[in-house]
Order: structure tokens, then C-alpha cells, then sequence
């Protein structure tokens, strides 16, 4: 018997969920933070108010399972990943905001390397020359943040992703936490060699780091530390899973063998492909990324295809526009038509990611005629979500050479009727989703319970996934053709529109 918790920070806000041995929910708070947008392009997050939310959703959840800290048999971290924060371990406090991975500034940067170094850190990474990793990031803090400058000079400082950051301060912080991270995350950063899995000493010269301000890099499942008595699980519990979200969505849904693949529809979306122990490098525009380390076995590696805007593009519609008052919503608008009326919405806010890869892009809504309303608007965000995600499954067919015949389904959006069928109509494919969405906090408790020996081994979770529903793909839908072809001339709109 007992419990595992999972505390997963996301983009938008921070959960803790126990789960019991059976990998039922027993108990889960979530808490929303501030999105902080000092100019257009730049999304920074408050590390302390990160911290701060954590310690309330632990503190939360426990007590609605009711529970104690001491009843959980370990601990696993998820977090959004690539956002980058730097702190002071003296004082335990960050140095500046986070730059969170949607954030643009670093684009000049990028663009002023030479074609060669470009292809250098593609090759030694897995990944695309874009803002959205974190090496340019902590580049810009060093070279922006006086402060920042200065706490490394005095050796104070301290970098990593969300992840390190967290583990950092459940482990005591400024009294001796542990400053380790995991392979799955360390892949996100354009640092670490995919093949050697250690930070690169070319790739830190070339983004100007200092080796020593980095954690060190650990697999995803094993013991990093515990947390401490006066923490917010008043115990020694120990932590001994971490993966960045979408790999730990992989795990959650357990895609553990060569050919598996899950997609992801969060504020963004991100389909994974699970290729074994091969590094499979892309030739349509998706990124090879670390897929998951368990302890000591070998590490196993992955196709992705992310998307930027896909959830967020929903908030923009209620935040900005104010047509809908909340996420869920949107379903009973966009079904108020029976299509699109012409409109497509391309929310390119930050450029466009996989398969594409253009910093310059600007999101366009084409297609307008006076009649048009907002719920054409509300369906055209809808299939925009889908439309986004046939884009990089297509670019994953073509490059495992194997045509998809299900995709497996998780995320807040999943709960969207709707927009699953649409999904199953533009992909010809089913769309399965599982009985439990929160796969992403689900995968962190797998991989912490794994360690411990909590659960036996890979199998024993693979039998635990149950399906909830099943979308049949209408053959016949407009639109997988028509549609998919108006979509993709939207796309050429968007381009060019950043100098
Ligand atoms: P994350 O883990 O990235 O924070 P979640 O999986 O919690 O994301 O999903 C939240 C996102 O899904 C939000 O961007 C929200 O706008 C969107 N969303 C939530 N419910 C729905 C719904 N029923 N229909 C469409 N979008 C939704």
C-alpha cells in the first residue's frame, strides 16, 4: 500500500496529484501563476512565485486525500520544460523572472550564427536553431541581468530548468539542496550531447556558459534526494523521478516500446514517438530528444513534433477577445455552426515550431466575409489545433516511414468532444483516449515509483492503461481535403512577416 505524489509544473499553472497504487487519483490541488509579458514576445514566470504555489498545491492536496506527507512513498517532478530560471543559493532567491520557452527574444542572437555552428549544435543536440530552448536564454541573462553577472562572478549562482529548481528547494535549498537534473530535460536545453549525455564544452563556448552554474544530469528514475522536515511534506520522502512534461506524458501513457507514440494537447501540443535505444534524426522537421533514462538501463530516445499554440490560442479567445468566458466553453460555440464559414486562424503568436521552424511568423485569421461571426472563429481555433497536429504527424510518418493507424490522445483539451472528432476526420486515424488525461503528473509518478520499487517494472504499469473512448474517423470529411488544403495556404500567410 501507499501513495505517490506528483507535483507537475506546467506553463499556466502548478498541480500536485497523489496517486494510489493502482494509479488512481486520490487527491490533487492546482494552482494558476502570473504570466508576466513585459513587451511583445517575451513570456517571463516568477520563480519564487512558482515555488511558493508548489508548496500551497502540496500542502492542498495531501489534505484533501488526507493524508501526510509521510504516507507517500516517494515523490516525481514534472515541469514545463526549456523555461530557464537562475537563483543565488545564498540567499535562495532567483536572480531574475524566468524566460519561458514560448519567449522570443533570443531570435537576433540566434540568427547572427554562422551556417556552421548552426548545423554543429543541430547535429550534436537533436534539436533547431530557436528561442524556444534554453541555451540563449541563460546567454541573455548573463548578459542583461547585472545581477546575474555578478552571482556567477561570486560563484552564487545556480541554473537549470524548472526541474532543478524545484528539486533544489524540496531538498532543503539553501541548507544543502541538490542540484541535479534529468536527462529528458537537459535534451531541451541545446547544451547536452545527445549521445554522450553530458553537458558539450563546444556548445557551452558557443552560448558563452559557465560549466559550473549548470546542475549535474541524472537519468529520470532514481533517488536524487529527500525532502526535508521543514518543507511542505513535513517528512523524508524521497524524490526519485523527473522528466519534462511531454516525456513524462510518454511514460504516463505507457509508451515504452520502439514505434509507440502519444500526443499531448496542452497550451501547446506534442506528439512523441518512441524510437528505441537509435538516435533517429528528422529530415521533416521534427526535433530527436531524449525519451526517458530509467537508472541504470540505457536511454531510450524520441521523435517530437511540438507545437506552439494550440491550448493558449483557446486562452487568447477568452483572455483577449473575450467570446467565451472559460476553456470549455469554446465546444458549444464552435458547434453553434455547422463549419468554419471560410475562416482559418493560424495563431502563430511566437512563430511557428515543428514542422516549420520560422521565427518570423505572425498568426493570421484569413478567409473573412461579413458573415463570418465568432463562433466561425471559435471553430477555426479548434481546427487549428487539429490541423497543427497533422502537420507533425504527417512529418513523423514520413520520417519513421510507418503510416500511423491510432494516435493516443492526453491533455486538458482531450476533454473537447469536438475537437477529438475533428481530430480522428483530419487525421483518417483513430483517436484514443485514455481513462486518465493527467498522464503528464502520472508519468513523473510512475518513473518516482519505479525507483523505489514501488511498481515492479514497465510491464506492470503498461497494464494498468485503460481506454476511455474511441473517435472513428469520418473518411468521408471535407476536412482532411479540402480543409487540410486551405489550411496550408493560410500557413503561406504567415510567413515573412517578421523582417
Ligand atoms: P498545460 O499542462 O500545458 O498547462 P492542460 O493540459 O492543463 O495544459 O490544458 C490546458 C489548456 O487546454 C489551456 O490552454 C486551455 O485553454 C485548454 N483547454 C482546457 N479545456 C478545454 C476545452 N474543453 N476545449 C478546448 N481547450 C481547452
Amino acid at each position: 500500500m501507499g501513495y505517490i505524489g506528483a507535483l507537475d509544473q506546467g506553463t499556466s499553472s502548478s498541480r500536485f496529484i497523489i496517486f494510489n497504487q493502482s494509479g488512481q487519483i486520490v487527491g490533487q490541488e492546482q494552482l494558476e501563476h502570473s504570466q508576466i509579458l513585459p513587451k511583445a514576445g517575451w513570456v517571463e514566470h516568477d520563480g519564487a512565485e512558482i515555488w511558493r504555489a508548489c508548496i500551497s498545491v502540496i500542502t492542498g492536496a495531501l489534505k484533501k486525500a488526507g493524508i501526510k506527507g509521510s504516507d507517500l512513498n516517494s515523490i516525481g517532478i514534472t515541469n514545463q520544460r526549456e523555461t530557464t530560471l537562475i537563483w543565488d543559493k545564498s540567499t535562495g532567491l532567483p536572480l531574475h523572472n524566468a524566460i519561458v520557452w514560448q519567449d522570443t527574444r533570443t531570435a537576433e542572437f540566434l540568427n547572427a550564427l554562422s551556417d556552421q555552428v548552426k548545423e554543429k549544435i543541430v547535429y550534436k543536440t537533436g534539436l533547431a536553431i530557436a528561442p524556444y530552448f534554453s541555451a540563449s536564454k541563460i546567454n541573455w541573462l548573463i548578459k542583461n541581468s547585472p545581477a546575474v553577472a555578478l552571482a556567477i562572478k561570486d560563484g552564487r549562482a545556480l541554473a537549470g530548468t524548472i526541474d532543478s529548481w524545484l528539486l533544489w528547494n524540496l531538498t532543503g535549498g539553501v541548507n544543502g539542496g541538490v542540484h541535479y537534473t534529468d536527462v529528458t530535460n537537459a535534451s531541451r536545453t541545446l547544451l547536452m550531447d545527445l549521445e554522450s549525455l553530458d553537458w558539450d564544452s563546444e556548445l557551452l563556448e558557443i552560448f558563452e556558459i559557465p560549466r559550473q552554474i549548470l546542475a549535474e544530469i541524472k537519468s529520470s528514475s532514481q533517488v536524487y534526494g529527500h525532502s526535508q522536515i521543514s518543507g511542505p511534506l513535513a517528512s523524508e520522502v524521497p524524490i526519485s523521478g523527473i522528466l519534462g512534461d511531454q516525456q513524462a506524458a510518454m511514460v504516463g501513457q505507457t509508451c515504452f516500446e520502439l514505434g509507440e507514440s502519444k500526443t499531448t494537447y496542452g497550451t501547446g501540443n506534442f506528439a512523441l514517438l518512441n524510437t528505441g535505444t537509435s538516435i533517429v534524426r528528422s529530415k521533416h522537421g521534427l526535433l530527436t530528444t531524449l525519451c526517458y533514462k530509467f537508472g541504470e538501463d540505457k536511454a531510450r530516445y524520441a521523435l517530437e513534433g511540438s507545437v506552439a499554440v494550440t491550448g493558449s490560442a483557446i486562452q487568447w479567445l477568452r483572455d483577449q477577445l473575450g467570446i467565451i468566458t472559460s476553456a470549455p466553453q469554446v465546444e458549444e460555440l464552435a458547434k453553434s455552426v455547422s463549419d468554419n464559414g471560410g475562416v482559418y486562424f493560424v495563431p502563430a503568436f511566437s512563430g511557428l515550431f515543428a514542422p516549420y521552424w520560422r521565427s518570423d511568423a505572425r498568426g493570421v485569421i484569413v478567409g473573412l466575409s461579413r458573415a463570418a461571426t465568432k463562433a466561425h472563429l471559435a471553430r477555426a481555433a479548434l481546427e487549428a489545433i487539429c490541423y497543427q497536429t497533422r502537420d507533425v504527424l504527417d512529418a513523423m510518418s514520413a520520417d519513421s516511414k510507418v503510416a500511423l493507424t491510432e494516435i493516443r490522445v492526453d491533455g486538458g483539451i482531450t476533454a473537447n468532444e469536438l475537437c477529438m472528432q475533428m481530430q480522428a476526420d483530419i487525421l483518417g486515424v483513430e483517436v484514443i483516449r485514455p481513462v486518465i488525461i493527467e498522464t503528464t503528473a502520472l508519468g513523473a509518478a510512475y518513473a518516482a515509483g519505479l525507483a523505489t520499487g514501488f511498481y515492479k517494472d514497465t510491464s506492470e504499469l503498461k497494464a494498468k492503461w485503460r481506454e476511455d473512448r474511441r473517435f472513428m474517423p469520418d473518411k468521408t470529411s471535407a476536412l482532411a481535403t479540402t480543409g487540410f488544403k486551405n489550411w496550408k495556404k493560410a500557413i503561406e500567410k504567415t510567413l515573412n512577416w517578421l523582417d
